[in-house]
Parts: structure tokens; sequence; C-alpha cells
């Protein structure tokens, strides 16, 4: 935390609520770049502050949400999805006018749904989602790195405070990402797809081989580089996060699992009936959309906490 800043402060007082994978990192990135005057933690048990104040990552932590928004500028939630209401609830009597708030919910109408009923008159809601984490959890899991050259997008509501968009997006710019606005059940539509469906496959095929039999499934662990491991390390992800999010994109999941179930089907059939060439074709089609991924630099690429996964062809940060 003794680097020299490389930005003025964008805003004075910033309050985390929820300080655990996706807030540690934000602390550590603000405290780099030097863009809150002051960072508050919120932890729900007095011991989860006292370790906030240990990590060096905020300058105060309280368990009483209304506290620790008092008097800040911005303040963004970072909690499992279903928390968010009860939070938004307890937080609101302590918001000042003019206040941003923002959150980092990996599904965005459900947050609108149950933030946005709380918020105090003259508070801007300006709802946010950092296409990036990891598999870990908690205030050690993060670093200040997790959002560079990374995505973030934000879901402004119709009419919100061009100022305010303007204020947050330079913030998650100034940490190196790149901002993104959006509609946001478009928002819930596209991560379906691209990050819950795969969550959904990575738990699905790890439990289908935790169901096999006991020399089966040693087997299974002990060849694992041959695909599995990929998938073992996205089904390690946080379960509480995991259930709130197919729990809150219901609709979505639903429907992108229905035409999943569809293109598996075929891809059965052509199994089935030995058409190589249909294989050969999505497989060669699939595969340029890997090149795509790997120009846009959304490959993955380096943990600190990890170091030695570094050189591997081994992607370590993931979309969630
Ligand atoms: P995390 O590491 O588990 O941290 C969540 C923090 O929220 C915990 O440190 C906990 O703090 C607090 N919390 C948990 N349950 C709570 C409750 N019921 N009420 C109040 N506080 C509670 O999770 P995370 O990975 O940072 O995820 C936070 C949010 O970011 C989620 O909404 C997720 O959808 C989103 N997100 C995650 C990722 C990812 O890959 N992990 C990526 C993008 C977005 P205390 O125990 O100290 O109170």
């Amino acid at each position: 935390m003794n680097q020299v800043p490389d930005h003025q402060p964008l805003f004075g007082k910033v309050a985390l609520i929820g300080v655990g994978l996706i807030g540690s990192s934000l602390a550590r990135a603000l405290h780099r770049h030097g863009l809150a005057g002051e960072i508050v933690g919120h932890a729900r048990t007095e011991e989860g502050c006292v370790r906030l104040l240990e990590l060096e990552l905020c300058d105060s932590a309280h368990s009483d949400p209304a506290e620790a928004v008092q008097d800040a500028d911005l303040v963004i939630l970072c909690v499992p999805v279903s928390a968010n209401a009860d939070l938004a609830e307890a937080m609101a009597p302590g918001l000042k006018r003019g206040a941003i708030v923002s959150d980092v919910g990996s599904v965005k109408q459900a947050v609108i749904r149950d933030v946005d009923p709380f918020l105090p008159e003259g508070v801007h809601f300006i709802p946010g989602h950092p296409i990036a984490g990891t598999e870990h959890s908690g205030p050690e899991a993060g670093f200040a790195e997790l959002f560079e050259n990374r995505y973030v997008i934000l879901t402004p509501p119709p009419g919100a405070d061009e100022e305010a968009l303007e204020k947050l997006s330079r913030l998650w710019q100034a940490c190196g990402s790149t901002v993104e606005v959006m509609d946001p059940a478009h928002h819930d539509k596209v991560l379906a797809i691209t990050s819950h469906l795969p969550h959904l496959i990575a738990y699905t095929i790890v439990g289908t081989a935790a169901n096999l039999e006991e020399s089966e499934r040693r087997e299974v662990v002990k060849y694992s580089a041959s695909g599995f491991r990929d998938f073992t390390r996205i089904a390690a992800s946080d379960p509480i996060m995991w259930r709130d999010i197919f729990l809150n994109n219901r609709e979505a999941v639903l429907e992108m699992l229905q035409r999943f179930s569809e293109d598996i089907t075929a891809l059965q059939r052509a199994i089935r009936w030995g058409e190589g060439e249909t294989l050969e074709s999505l497989f060669r089609h699939t595969r340029e959309i890997r090149r795509g991924v790997v120009e846009l630099g959304q490959a993955g690429t380096f943990d600190p906490r990890e170091p030695e996964k570094a050189s591997t062809a081994e992607p370590i940060r993931k979309e969630d």
C-alpha cells in the first residue's frame, strides 16, 4: 500500500459494503491509484472489521451499514446478490444527498429491483458489473490488478445523472478497465451465455464425475489434465455467489440452457450417425471464436497470488 499513487482522488470518501474478493480488489486498486481520499469498509462482524484494518484495506471499518456510508461520496455494494436488499435498506438512512451508489453484482435486473426502492431522493444509483474475478473469495483473495484490461459494464437506469455516470466510469477506467454502458436486461442475457451457462456446465460435469464409481472417479482426478481440470477450477467458484446468480437470472439462464440442450442433442446425433463433417465444421468454427477472445486480450492472465501459473497456458483470472 506504500506505492506513490498515479491519480488525484476522484472521490473524497468511498464506502465499500462487503470487502471480499471484489471489494478488497477495489480497495487495493483505489489505494494504488490514489482514487479515494478515504476508504471505509463494512463487514458484518467486529472480527471482520478488525481483519479489514489488519489487511490495511480501509481507513476505518463498521459493522453498521448506515455508519459505514455516512458522508460517503461513493458507495459500492460488493456482496452476494441476495444480500443487496437488506443492506440497501440498512444503509439508506446514512446516505448523503448527492452520493453515488453502485454495485458489482453479476446480475443487474434483480439488483435494480432490490436496491432502487430503498434509495432516498437525491442519491444517484448507477449499477455496475466488473467482468473480472477468480474462484477465490474473501478479503485476502483480492489483488489490485484484477480489473486491469477487463470490461466493466454499467447499467444506469433511464434518466440517470450523466455526471455521476461519467465520474464512476472514470474511476473504473483509472483501475485499468474498459467501461461499457448497457441495458440491464441485455446484460443479463449476454452474461447468461458468456458466464452463467459455462459455470452451470462446469458444476454439472464435476458433479457427474463425483457420482462415478470410486475407481473411475480416481482416474478422473489422475488424468484431469485432459480437460477436466479447467472445469474443476470453475466449479470451485463460490457456492453462495453462484446460487444467487442462478436464482436471480432465472429466465435468461433457462433460455440459454434450452438452446444449449438443443445444440447438444444435435451433436449427440452427429456422433451417433458418424457425421464427422458436422463435428469438424463446428470445432473449426469454435476454434475461430477462441482466436477472437485471445485477440481481444480476454484470454485470462496473471494472478499475483499464483505467479507459478503465469507461464502456463492456464488462464488464472476468469470472467465471472
Ligand atoms: P466474496 O469474496 O465472498 O465477498 C463477499 C463479501 O460480502 C464477504 O466478504 C462478506 O463480508 C459479505 N457478505 C456475504 N454475505 C453477506 C450478507 N448476507 N450480508 C452482508 N454481507 C455479506 O464475494 P465476491 O467474489 O467479492 O462477490 C461479491 C459480488 O461481486 C457478488 O455479487 C458477485 O456476483 C460479484 N462478482 C463476483 C465476481 C467473482 O468472480 N467472484 C466477479 C464479478 C462480480 P463479511 O463476511 O465480512 O461481512
